[in-house]
């Protein structure tokens, strides 16, 4: 999981694309797996099935090396 951090770290301008701000409240929102939460008013923004299988095949394609 601490990796996919290190990926975004190295290009600046992916972070913003990943990061999510609260349209209620304009602060950054946690990315989860599945969505992105606010925490601090507790909005929730559920991620696109394509934006779970970006995360997902970057996951099996780095643990799965021959
Ligand atoms: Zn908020």
């Amino acid at each position: 999981m601490a990796y996919e951090y290190y990926n975004v770290d190295k290009d600046y301008k992916k972070i913003t694309l990943l990061k999510r701000k609260c349209p209620r409240c304009n602060s950054f929102m946690a990315d989860h797996y599945d969505r992105y939460a606010c925490g601090k008013c507790g909005y929730t923004a559920f991620k696109t099935q394509e934006e779970k299988t970006k995360g997902k095949s970057k996951t099996k394609k780095a643990a799965k090396k021959k």
